[in-house]
C-alpha cells in the first residue's frame, strides 16, 4: 500500500515537473518586462525549453528567428562541423555599440598592444559558448533562453548591461554531438517520465554523444586546434580577445553545480595569480545568484586551470579569464539523484542562472577586467623585450609537411614566425629553407609561446585533471633549438606545403625517400590504383643522392600503366601529398642495387579498425580520423558485435585500439585463426593485456608494487592519484634499420604516454627496436616510482603467430590528432608489417 503511494506520489510529481518547469516563467527573472515583438523559444522550436532536448537544426532556426527580430542581435556562420552542420556566433550587444562594432574591436586589440588605454569608456568582451559536450545538453538547451531574454528584457538594467559588454555567443560548440544526443534522448523519452538510472533513456549507445563526428573530445584541441570547430572558434578568439571566456558543461547526475576557481594549487604557473583571484570576484556573482534560486553548488575543490588546451583554461595564457561551469547531468529529462528527482529544467535553470551572472560580473567588474587583460600585455611586452633577439628555430629537413603543420598552428594563434634566412646547422641538426621556420620570442604572445614550447618536469601538485605535457616541436618530433632572429627571413605571411611533383618522366624507375608526414598516402594511393611498389632495407645512394632506409621504388616497366601514364599518375598524386619523387634512369647504385632483394615488394592495406562495445572511442576514432583526412586510407570500422558474421580474409589488417578486445571465445577463435593465416595485427594499450591473457601473444610485463606508508586515509586519494601518468612525454632510441622506424631521420623520439604499462625488453636486442632511454623524462609529470620503472622498458613488440603478425604499442601514436610526430610508427606497421 505504501509502495503505492509512493509510486503515485513519483508519478503525479514528475507530472507536476513536466508542466511547471516548462514554462517560460520558471526560468525568467520576474522582475521585467519582455519584449513581445521578440520570438519566444516555443514560438519557434515548436516546444517549450526543457520540454525535450533541443535538436541543433531547431537551435539554428531559432538563432536564425532572433537575429532577424532583435537590433541588439548579429548573426554569423563560420563554418561547417564535419557533417556540414554551421558554425554560429551570434554578437549581443546594444543597437548603439552594434554600429561601432568595428572601432570597439579595433580599440579593444589596441589596448592588448600599447601602453595607454582608456577603460571607462569600452565594453567588456564576453565569450559564452555552451555544451562543447554534446551529451552535456542543459548549456545549448540554457542558450535558448539566454538568447532570448538578452533580446527581448526590457529596461535601464539590461540596457546598462548592453551598453557595457559585448557578448559573443556560440549556443553550440558541438553541433554534432549535440544532434546526436538529442535524437537519443528524445528517441527514448515517455510520455510518464520516467526517473529510474536504469532506463535505456539514461545509457547511450557507443561511442556516446559527448565528442564529435571524430569521437574527438573537442574540450582537448583548443590549443592544438586540430578540428573544424576548433578552428572557427579560436579565429573569433584570436579577433576579439574577450576578458572572460565560459564553457558550459555537465557532470555526474549526483553533484551539484561547480563554477571555477578549481583546486588552487593545480593552476599551471604561466597563469598570472590575478587571473585567479578575478575568478574568484566573478565567483561570488555566481553564488549569490544560485543562493537566490536556491541551487546547491561549489567551488575550488575539483577541476583544475592546468592544460590550456580547454576552454575554462585557454584564455588564461592569453589575457582572459576562463571560466568552466559544471551541472549536475540528469542525462534524460528527469533522473533521480542523491539530491532528489533531478530535471532537465532545473539543470538549464542552473546554466541560465550562471550565464546570467557572468554578465552582470562582467558588467560589475569591468574595469577591473579590462585593466587586466591590459596589464597582462604589457608585463608580456616586458618579458618579451627582454628575450632580446632570441627565437626559437624548428624544423625537419626531411620533412617540409610536418614542419608545415606546426607552423599553421602558429599562425592560428597569432603567432608571428619568419623563414629561415639561409640553411644553417645547431648541434648538428640541419635548419633549411622551407623544412625550418624561426620564432622571435619578442613578440606580443610570447607567453602562450611558453606554454607551447617549454618543457616542464616540477611540479606544485602530483594531480592533474588532464595532460601535464604538450610540449608541441616533441609531439611533432621536430628539431627545435634556441637561436636569434639574426638567423631569420621574411616574416611568412602565407604560408604554402612545399610542391611536390615528379622529377622528369622515367622508363626505369622512381623513387622517394619515406621521411614526408604524407608519403603513407603517396604510396596508398599508387597501391591502390594497381602499381607495384618495393621498399628498401637498407641505405644506397643513386645519382650521387642518399636514399635511406624505408625509400619506395616503384618500377616504370611491367605495371599495368604504361610509362607515360605512370608519369602522369605520379605526378599528381606526388603534388596531392606535397612530395618529390625523382626519376632514376639505372637500377645500378652505391650500395644496394634498385633490383637487390633488399626491395620488398608492398601490398596495399586492407584494413579493419575495431570500434563498438569495449574498445576506446577516442584512440579508435583519432584512427579513423587520420587514415580519412590525412591519408586518403579507407578503413572499415568493423563492430565488436559485426566479427562474428564477417568474412575477416576481406582485411590483411586488423587494429586494436586500447580495449578488453570485446571479443568472446568465439570471436578471439576466428581472429586467432586469421592470425595464423597471415592477418596483422596492430594491437596498442590495455589490448596487449588482452592478447597476453589470450595467449596470443607472450609479454613481459614489469610489475610496480606500490605500498602506502605514513599515508592518511584522508590521503588515499591522492596517493593513488599521484601513481597515474595522465599523459606526459618520453624520449625512447631508435634502432633506425628497423621497419617500425623507417622515416625517422634521428635516433631518438619523443613518444606520448598515458598509461603504465612496462614491458621488459627481449634479451635479443634486435628485438628492441625502439626502447626508452635510461632517464627518459622529457616533459611533463611522473611519480618517482613510475620513472624507475619506464627506464629502459619498451613500447613496442612484435610476434609472429602462424604466417601472421602482431606489433603491439605501449602507447598512443595518435593522440588527439596533434602528435603527428608517431603517426608514422602506426603507418609503418600496415605498409611494413610483413618485415615486422
Ligand atoms: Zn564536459
Amino acid at each position: 500500500m505504501q509502495r503505492i503511494a509512493l509510486l503515485f506520489l513519483l508519478a503525479t510529481s514528475t507530472l507536476l515537473y513536466s508542466q511547471t518547469q516548462n514554462n517560460l516563467s520558471y526560468y525568467l527573472p520576474q522582475d521585467v518586462e519582455y519584449n513581445p515583438s521578440i520570438p519566444t523559444p516555443q514560438s519557434v522550436i515548436g516546444h517549450n525549453v526543457g520540454e525535450w532536448h533541443v535538436t541543433h537544426d531547431k537551435l539554428v532556426q531559432y538563432m536564425y528567428a532572433l537575429a532577424k527580430a532583435s537590433d541588439r542581435i548579429t548573426i554569423e556562420d563560420r563554418g561547417k562541423t564535419f557533417e556540414d552542420r554551421p558554425l554560429l556566433l551570434l554578437t549581443i550587444t546594444s543597437p548603439q555599440n552594434h554600429q561601432n562594432k568595428d572601432a570597439i574591436q579595433s580599440a579593444h586589440i589596441e589596448a592588448t598592444e600599447t601602453n595607454a588605454t582608456n577603460t571607462a569608456d569600452r565594453p567588456v568582451v564576453v565569450y559564452q559558448g555552451f555544451s562543447i559536450h554534446g551529451n552535456e545538453p542543459s548549456g545549448s538547451n540554457a542558450s535558448l533562453l539566454v538568447a532570448y531574454y538578452l533580446a527581448a528584457a526590457e529596461g535601464s538594467k539590461i540596457d546598462d548591461l548592453l551598453k557595457n559588454t559585448m557578448i559573443l555567443f556560440d549556443p553550440s560548440f558541438n553541433p554534432d554531438g549535440l544532434q546526436r544526443f538529442a535524437y537519443w534522448a528524445n528517441t527514448n523519452k515517455n510520455i510518464n517520465l520516467n526517473p529510474d538510472p536504469n532506463d535505456r533513456e539514461y545509457s547511450e549507445v557507443w561511442p556516446g554523444a559527448r565528442t564529435n563526428h571524430y569521437w574527438f573530445d573537442m574540450n582537448r584541441d583548443w590549443l592544438p586546434v586540430q578540428l573544424p570547430e576548433s578552428r572557427a572558434r579560436i579565429k573569433t578568439f584570436h579577433s576579439w580577445m574577450p576578458n572572460i571566456l565560459t564553457d558550459h558543461h555537465e557532470m555526474g547526475t549526483n553533484s551539484s553545480f561547480f563554477f571555477q576557481p578549481g583546486i588552487p594549487s593545480r593552476t599551471h604557473p604561466l597563469t598570472p595569480q590575478l587571473n585567479q583571484e578575478l575568478t574568484k570576484g566573478i565567483a561570488s556573482y555566481h553564488a549569490k545568484a544560485l543562493d537566490k534560486i536556491g541551487s546547491l553548488y561549489y567551488s575550488e575543490e575539483s577541476f583544475d586551470d592546468f592544460y590550456y588546451g580547454k576552454g575554462s583554461t585557454f584564455p588564461d595564457i592569453n589575457g582572459g579569464i576562463g571560466i568552466l561551469f559544471e551541472q549536475a547531468s540528469s542525462r534524460g529529462h528527469i533522473q533521480e539523484s542523491e539530491n532528489g528527482i533531478l530535471t532537465f529544467p532545473f539543470t538549464i535553470k542552473n546554466q541560465f542562472t550562471a550565464a546570467l551572472s557572468t554578465l552582470e560580473a562582467a558588467n560589475g567588474m569591468r574595469m577591473e577586467i579590462l585593466e587586466y587583460q591590459h596589464n597582462f600585455f604589457k608585463n608580456a611586452r616586458t618579458e618579451a623585450s627582454k628575450e632580446g633577439k632570441k627565437a626559437i628555430v624548428f624544423g625537419d629537413e626531411k620533412d617540409a609537411a610536418k614542419t608545415y603543420h606546426l607552423a599553421e598552428i602558429l599562425k592560428r594563434h597569432h603567432i608571428k614566425f619568419h623563414d629561415v634566412k639561409s640553411d644553417f646547422s645547431i648541434n648538428g641538426k640541419n635548419y633549411k629553407q622551407g623544412y625550418s621556420y624561426i620564432v622571435p620570442k619578442n613578440q606580443k604572445n610570447t607567453r602562450l609561446i611558453n606554454a607551447m614550447f617549454e618543457k616542464r618536469t616540477t611540479f606544485q601538485d602530483s594531480l592533474f585533471y588532464d595532460i601535464s605535457a604538450w610540449t608541441f616541436p616533441l609531439a611533432f618530433n621536430l628539431d627545435y633549438t634556441e637561436t636569434t632572429t639574426a638567423k631569420a627571413g621574411d616574416v611568412v605571411e602565407d604560408l604554402q606545403h612545399l610542391k611536390g611533383g615528379v622529377t622528369s618522366k622515367s622508363e626505369y624507375a622512381y623513387l622517394f625517400e619515406w621521411n614526408e608526414y604524407y608519403s603513407p598516402k603517396l604510396l596508398n594511393a599508387i597501391l591502390k590504383k594497381g602499381l607495384r611498389a618495393k621498399v628498401s632495407m637498407k641505405p644506397f645512394k643513386a645519382n650521387g643522392k642518399s636514399y635511406d632506409y624505408g625509400t619506395i621504388m616503384i618500377p616504370a616497366k611491367n605495371q599495368d600503366l604504361n610509362t607515360s601514364e605512370i608519369y602522369t599518375f605520379l605526378n599528381d598524386v606526388a603534388q596531392e601529398s606535397y612530395i618529390n619523387i625523382d626519376a632514376v634512369s639505372t637500377g645500378l647504385n652505391e650500395g644496394i642495387d634498385l633490383g637487390s632483394r633488399n626491395f620488398k615488394a608492398l601490398e596495399l592495406p586492407k584494413i579493419a579498425l575495431l570500434v563498438g562495445d569495449g574498445i576506446t572511442s577516442y584512440d579508435a576514432g583519432e584512427i579513423w580520423h587520420l587514415f580519412d583526412t590525412r591519408y586518403d586510407i579507407i578503413t572499415t570500422k568493423l563492430d565488436t558485435k559485426s566479427v562474428g558474421k564477417a568474412d575477416l580474409s576481406r582485411y590483411n589488417t586488423i587494429i586494436m585500439v586500447s580495449s578488453n578486445s570485446g571479443l568472446n571465445e568465439s570471436n578471439t577463435k576466428k581472429l586467432e585463426s586469421w592470425l595464423k593465416d597471415g592477418g596483422t595485427l596492430v594491437a596498442y594499450k590495455n589490448a596487449l593485456k588482452w592478447l597476453n591473457s589470450k595467449k596470443l601473444m607472450k609479454i613481459d610485463f614489469k610489475k610496480n608494487k606500490m605500498t602506502a606508508k605514513n599515508i592518511s586515509y584522508e590521503q588515499r586519494t591522492d596517493f593513488k592519484g599521484a601513481q597515474v601518468i595522465g599523459g606526459a612525454i618520453f624520449e625512447a632510441e631508435l634502432d633506425r634499420s628497423h621497419p617500425v622506424n623507417f622515416g625517422y631521420k634521428n635516433d631518438r623520439l619523443a613518444l606520448f604516454r598515458n598509461s603504465t604499462l612496462f614491458i621488459n625488453p627481449d634479451k635479443n636486442s634486435y628485438n628492441n627496436p625502439i626502447q626508452y632511454t635510461k632517464a627518459p623524462l622529457l616533459s611533463g609529470y611522473i611519480s618517482e616510482e613510475n620513472l624507475d620503472s619506464i627506464s629502459s622498458t619498451v613500447p613496442l613488440k612484435t610476434a609472429k603467430v602462424g604466417r601472421g603478425h602482431i606489433i603491439a604499442f605501449t602507447d598512443n601514436t595518435n593522440f588527439r590528432a596533434f602528435w603527428y610526430g608517431t603517426n608514422k610508427l602506426l603507418m609503418n606497421a600496415i605498409f611494413f608489417r610483413e618485415e615486422m
